[in-house]
């Protein structure tokens, strides 16, 4: 196995990112929290009946999109070609970290609440300039590149269908030439982001006979959410929630230019599984980040509150529970800083780590399940309430296990990379 050479945290740049961020988020992103926290702690009060985000709150989201990308965050992950600040994995994967650990979850307003996926001070890979757009037509990339840079519009990743989760060669969202451009018709579900974008990257099956054979007939295109025809149908509430950043989409004979197919058209599978592999590092990273959070909250409470006599850190039951919260996490951290350097070194390496960004995906979720399960019971009754946001914790990691590859399919590719004679750790 490669050592993990340089420890990503130590670096300056990690240091002075991590610094710069969350300096801005007091600046900018707590004062805003203050100024809605009726309406942030009151879901009855935070979605319209709709299970859209209330007039106010969006502003506040779009608001503090805006001052990150002038400030420089929002889009540092984002290749450089594309106008982003090119930060590599092994810089995103402990910044990320650090930014759950400090702030957790059920933070709406700087990310990953309330069934929200998505950021507003840092763009997730899916939902702003993603290296999606490194296979736009040049023209095209100097027209809708600026507005996602600056955070002025945003953009959603429509793969899924109703008839087609973990199984994409299922699509049924079909696009047919016609005259110099394209018809789409199709629905896509579960789409993060979706109620709100004003862009969609929309996969559709552009050859049958290449889709039936598993080997191709998939193209991406980008469509402006104003075109006609296009349109969200529901927003999906989830886990318990009242409202989600996930909606569901129609689209009927949508009439697109044919610059607006993004790579090659028929292969645009390869597309979508790179982009969500980039997903899954960064899922990881931030479950890392979560599950350090819950300890740090779990120890404080350990120390503080008594019973039989004596803290609750001192009964060996808690103290087992700390350790093997920790346990967890230090196996977390090292596997995701490790996948982290192999993507950034591939493709010198020309290795791509398949297998290990499956098990960083896989294990960071579930480990930030059991983590959050072991915090909530050494907090008791308080660990159940809404005040502490561990069961929003709980929720959120029960919520990952689907997104960005299911468990299994994570396992079904391992498994597969180890069949192939991948069997390098
Ligand atoms: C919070 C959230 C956000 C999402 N955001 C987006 C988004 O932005 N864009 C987008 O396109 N999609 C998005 N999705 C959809 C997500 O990608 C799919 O839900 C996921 O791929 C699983 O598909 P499915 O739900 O249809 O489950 P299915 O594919 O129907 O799977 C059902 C069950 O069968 C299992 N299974 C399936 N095949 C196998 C197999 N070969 N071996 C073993 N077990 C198998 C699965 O693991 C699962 O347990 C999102 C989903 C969620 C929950």
């Amino acid at each position: 196995m490669t050592a993990v050479a340089v420890l990503p945290q130590t670096s300056d740049v990690v240091k002075a990112t991590i610094d710069g961020l969350h300096r801005f988020i007091e600046a900018e992103v707590l004062p805003l929290e203050q100024r809605y926290k009726a309406t942030l702690q009151d879901e009855r009060q935070l979605f319209r009946p709709d299970g859209r985000l209330v007039d106010d709150i969006l502003a506040a989201r779009n608001h503090i999109r805006h001052r990150s990308a002038q400030a420089g965050f929002y889009t540092m992950f984002a290749p450089q070609e594309l106008g982003g600040g090119g930060l590599g994995r092994s810089v995103a994967a402990p910044v990320l970290e650090s930014l759950y650990r400090k702030y957790g979850p059920g933070r709406l307003l700087i990310g990953w609440a309330n069934g929200f996926l998505t950021s507003p001070v840092v763009a997730k890979l899916l939902d702003g300039p993603s290296p999606i757009f490194l296979s736009m037509e040049p023209e095209m990339r100097q027209h809708y590149l600026p507005a996602l840079i600056a955070g002025d519009k945003t953009v959603c990743f429509a793969l899924t269908e109703p008839g087609a989760g973990s199984d994409l060669w299922g699509l049924q969202t079909q696009a047919r030439r016609d005259g110099g451009g394209w018809l789409v018709s199709g629905t896509k579900q579960w789409i993060t982001n979706a109620p709100y974008a004003d862009y969609a990257l929309v996969f559709a099956v552009t050859d049958g006979h290449q889709l039936a054979q598993r080997q191709g007939g998939i193209t991406c295109f980008l469509v402006d959410a104003s075109c006609p025809g296009y349109q969200v149908n529901a927003i999906l509430p989830l886990m318990g929630h009242l409202g989600s950043d996930l909606g569901l989409i129609s689209l009927d004979e949508v009439r697109l230019d044919a610059d607006h197919v993004i790579g090659p058209v028929d292969r645009a599978f390869d597309i979508a599984m790179s982009a969500i592999s980039e997903a899954r590092l960064s899922l990881a990273a931030s479950c890392l980040g979560l599950a350090e959070w819950a300890l740090d909250r779990s120890l404080e409470y350990a120390q503080q509150r008594q019973a039989f006599g004596l803290p609750l850190a001192e009964h060996q039951a808690i103290q087992f529970m700390l350790a093997d919260i920790a346990i967890d996490i230090y196996t977390t951290k090292y596997m995701v800083l490790q996948t982290a350097h192999l993507l950034d070194d591939y493709p010198r390496t020309a290795r791509l780590p398949i297998k290990e960004i499956s098990i960083a995906k896989a294990y960071g979720v579930e480990m930030l399940q059991r983590v959050m399960d072991r915090a909530i019971q050494i907090h008791g009754a308080m660990g159940l309430s809404n005040e502490l946001c561990l069961e929003e914790g709980f929720r959120i990691a029960r919520t990952l296990r689907i997104p960005d590859g299911t468990s299994e399919i994570q396992r079904r590719t391992i498994a597969r990379q180890l069949l192939k004679g991948d069997t390098a750790f």
